[in-house]
């Protein structure tokens, strides 16, 4: 049972990144699935193999989403990015992202980098400088870029675009392109006002960037194998491409971010989505100072290559934007694969900061201490690799109960109590005479599994990777209880130790390739097997020789009570019932003390009598039971309903409005109506058994 040791070394240097993460708001297991665990898998293979690999991250710290948060709050976008920033690191470091070093871009050594980047590009002629009336809040003095405004949206109708992306339908925007914008800061309708941007005309890269995308080519030579890219992200290059590539703004009008640094451009800063994958580059040349290495052999030498983690609503700005700004500065590699995954939904619904719907990481490793396995083999199982996928409380149960604590965690348990009691835990030797061909089929499988587990980890495809090494611990689990050895050992004891020897490879081979997934665990399994800094090329078939003696095991999985996780589901709509609005709503009005409602007089009215005003598209006009009265009121509501629907319903009345004349009819009162963020109205009916005339109050 000898085995060859086999290289499985990369034969490059590995520069990998994960989108640096919005210092605005806590970690989310959607956030976790997508850009993090398959960077941190991929990681600790590689690190296991003897690769030279590196693996960045940081907080992004600028941009619209931080400075609304800070509003929102009440304080300022330091408090914001500060308190953030450790949360991330806290969540990021308690589910055991083992990133080499994880950096900020507010620091002042990145506003540095980004700077002397965004300087070369200008001395190289890569942008446009152009100065044009942009949209502007009066109320706000303020310029109206990106999340600071909102519209519906051109291409697919959806209310609440954002001046850059419309979330529903993802489309690239521009404040421009929005239908019926309004200022998210006071809700005012923007006026136009001159400013000066500088412009990436990335219409001038078309051809190149399709080489690339499609023929995985760049400066006229094979750089990468296109055909090893998902299928989602080449597609959504493809269609921006062919759609037309815009000129796209590089700076914005706002006070916090990483200051133009170009004289007279006070009060501008980079765009976010410049300055943020610049960070990488930071988070690289931090890390090699303190480790006493060259960051450019990582980023700009012909042995590297690199590679962006991402979530799909991340595509157009690693696989267009930082591509075309990496080669117009030179020097620079160019992404070799940007697997970047689909998004995760929780319990039928997508995650939502907004509405608290999520599973925030830090809640959860507070509520199931020590089970950070548990929560990365779930998501890995279910990682949304191309397209999107669901995360519930009732498979979390299922998956953490019939696979982590009945397969592995009892296969791994009986092997270690069994060599204990029959053997004093040491490695029994085996008698060949008594082998038969069940163990050639658990020893091939030994043998050909790390291949096969490190194949697809290398093709991002983690949840085979997954399943392919957790099928080993399926198949010993199988074998063992097939074999029934606690029969034998009375009866044949030879053949009792070739079964016991057989588990145990398979066992310790167990303990090395979980390890990029369930590192926890696997460091107690290999304890058990003796195995300290595991290397991935000791998996196989003849991993423990005879006469080795086992430790002791922890129990490593425990099951989870179907009350537990109902309790999770429970949170979660209790805490969307509580979430604060979203970003649909208006925003509330100036308050107004008692005295001010005191003077209303509401009261139920019923609708006797509704036409049409002549040449007036919009109003009815009603002819209202008060109790008091019998009165006319013009209400805005012909769009919305035809006179037969208005007669006979019970209405509210503001019945002291000051009469106002309208094309000729004088209207007594208001009729009030709910309006939803899609414009549609309803009448605010009084509930039944009230009558004409009772007050509201
Ligand atoms: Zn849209």
């Amino acid at each position: 049972m000898t085995s060859t040791t086999r290289p499985f070394r990369h034969p490059r240097r590995l520069m990998m990144t994960s989108a640096l993460p919005y210092a605005n708001g806590p970690i989310h297991i959607g956030h976790i699935a997508g850009a993090y665990l398959p960077g941190d898998i991929r990681a600790r293979f590689e690190r296991m193999a003897g690769s030279e690999v590196l693996w960045v991250c940081g907080s992004d710290e600028h941009g619209a989403a931080i400075t609304l948060r800070a509003k929102k709050d009440g304080v300022t976008p330091r408090e914001i990015v500060d308190r953030y920033h450790s949360e991330m690191q806290e969540a990021f470091a308690g589910i055991d992202m083992a990133f080499d070093h994880y950096s900020r871009t507010s620091s002042e050594k990145h506003h540095q980098v980004a700077q002397d980047f965004f300087l070369k590009l200008l001395d190289s002629g890569s942008f446009e400088v152009k100065t044009d009336a942009q949209f502007f809040d009066p109320e706000a003095s303020q310029f109206l870029a990106d999340r600071y405004i909102t519209g519906t949206c051109p291409k697919c109708d959806a209310p609440d675009a954002y001046g850059d992306q419309c979330e529903k339908c993802g489309s690239a925007l521009s404040p421009k392109d929005l239908v019926d914008p309004k200022s998210t800061l006071s809700g005012a309708t923007p006026i136009l006002k001159d400013t000066t941007l500088w412009y990436l005309p990335m219409g001038r890269h078309e051809d190149w960037l399709r080489d690339y995308i499609d023929n995985g080519k760049f400066n006229g030579k094979a750089h990468h194998d296109a055909r090893a890219w998902k299928s989602h992200v080449t597609g959504q290059c493809r269609s921006w491409i062919d759609g037309g590539l815009q000129s796209r703004a590089m700076t914005r009008d706002l006070d916090w971010g990483v200051p133009v640094p170009v004289e007279g451009a006070d009060g501008k800063v980079l765009y976010v989505w410049l300055d943020a994958p610049i960070g990488y580059i930071t988070s690289t040349m931090e890390w090699a100072a303190k480790a006493g290495q060259n960051w450019q052999d990582w980023w700009q030498s012909d042995d590297a290559e690199l590679i962006h983690f991402i979530g799909k609503d991340n595509i157009v700005f690693h696989c267009l934007i930082f591509p075309i700004l990496l080669k117009e500065h030179g020097g620079f590699n160019l992404p070799t694969n940007v697997p970047a995954n689909a998004f995760m939904n929780l319990e039928g619904d997508k995650i939502s900061t907004s509405r608290n719907w999520a599973v925030w990481v830090k809640d959860y490793l507070e509520e199931f201490p020590g089970k950070s396995d548990e929560l990365r083999y779930v998501l890995t199982s279910i990682m949304p690799e191309q397209k999107d996928s669901e995360f519930t409380w009732s498979d979390y149960r299922e998956r953490v109960n019939n696979e982590l604590a009945d397969v592995l965690g009892n296969f791994i348990n009986r092997v270690i109590v069994l060599t204990k009691k029959y053997y004093e835990s040491e490695v029994p030797a085996i008698d060949r005479a008594k082998w038969t061909a069940d163990e050639d089929a658990i020893i091939q499988a030994l043998d050909a599994a790390p291949g096969e587990v490190a194949e697809l980890i290398r093709r991002n495809r983690y949840r085979d990777a997954l399943q392919a090494a957790m099928g080993v611990a399926r198949l010993g689990n199988k074998y063992m209880t097939e074999q029934e050895p606690w029969k034998l050992k009375k009866t044949d004891e030879e053949r009792t130790a070739v079964i016991l020897n057989t588990c145990i490879q398979v066992a310790a081979n167990c303990s090395v390739l979980l390890e990029p997934f369930i590192p926890q665990t696997a460091q107690k399994m290999q304890a058990a097997f003796g195995i300290t800094s595991a290397r991935w090329e000791q998996a196989s078939g003849s991993m423990m020789p005879h006469g080795e003696v086992l430790g002791d095991l922890p129990i490593l999985f425990e099951k989870v009570e179907e009350s537990t996780v109902d309790a999770q589901v429970e949170k979660l709509k209790t805490s969307l019932a509580s979430a604060a609005p979203d970003a649909a709503c208006e925003p509330l009005k100036p308050m107004m003390n008692f005295d001010d409602f005191q003077k209303m007089d509401l009261r139920v009215g019923e609708v006797i009598a509704c036409e049409r005003v002549p040449k007036a598209d919009k109003l009815l006009q009603l002819t209202i039971r008060t109790g008091l009265d019998e009165r006319t009121v013009l209400s805005g509501i012909a769009e919305h309903f035809k006179p037969e629907e208005v007669v006979g319903r019970r209405v509210t009345l503001l019945a002291n409005l000051a009469p106002r004349k309208i094309r000729g009819v004088e209207s007594q009162g208001m009729v009030l109506m709910a309006e939803s963020a899609d414009g549609s109205l309803r009448f605010v009916t009084p509930e039944e058994g009230t009558a004409a005339g009772d007050t509201i109050r």
